[in-house]
């Protein structure tokens, strides 16, 4: 008996706790977006000074970390791509060396990250942004950003557990 009512209490604090995390978790939508800063500007010494753009730019960093991603977590990560040409090349090139994940909050997130940091081609992306300053190509070109809120939230989980983001 009493050990059907600690089940009990038990389960009923696990659904409370599940439901404040489902609550946190639909207020964010719409106010995160994920970022990788990529191997070329991880070796060129660039991470503070991306950083020092994405803060200024009035995102707040939720989570953090350098990590050196496999083939096949690159692959994964990527699978949106696997039917354009470059697949192979940006998976490779992805795991050369280490990178920096992050989850950045900031209403309109998404969108306002995708304007910090400029076109996909650095050629092409306007003055004062991330890309034009630090991009090296369009192949290297410093960033990722996460280009829909959907797509926000999936690439956060790939990298990110709940217990990681603050
Ligand atoms: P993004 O959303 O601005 O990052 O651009 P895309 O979604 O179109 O492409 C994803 C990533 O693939 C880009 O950020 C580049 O790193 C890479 N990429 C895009 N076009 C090319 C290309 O023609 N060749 C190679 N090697 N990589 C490319």
């Amino acid at each position: 008996m009493g050990t059907n009512r600690l089940e009990g209490e038990m389960i009923d604090q696990e659904n409370k706790m599940m439901a404040k995390f489902k609550k946190e978790r639909e207020e964010k939508i719409g106010n995160i977006t994920f970022t990788m800063i990529k191997p070329e500007a991880v070796v060129a010494n660039n991470i503070g000074g991306i950083l020092k753009m994405i803060e200024e730019g009035g995102f707040r960093i939720v989570a953090m970390k350098k990590v050196h991603l496999s083939k096949e977590r690159a692959s994964e990560f990527y699978a949106v791509h696997s039917e354009r040409p470059f697949y192979g090349e940006l998976v490779d090139y992805m795991c050369e060396s280490p990178i920096i994940a992050a989850i950045l909050e900031k209403d309109n997130a998404v969108l306002d990250f995708r304007t910090l940091i400029g076109a996909t081609n650095p050629a092409d992306a306007a003055e004062g942004t991330i890309r034009a300053e630090f991009a090296e190509s369009l192949a290297k070109n410093a960033v990722h950003g996460s280009d829909s809120d959907e797509n926000a939230n999936i690439e956060a989980d790939f990298h990110f557990s709940a217990e990681e983001r603050f």
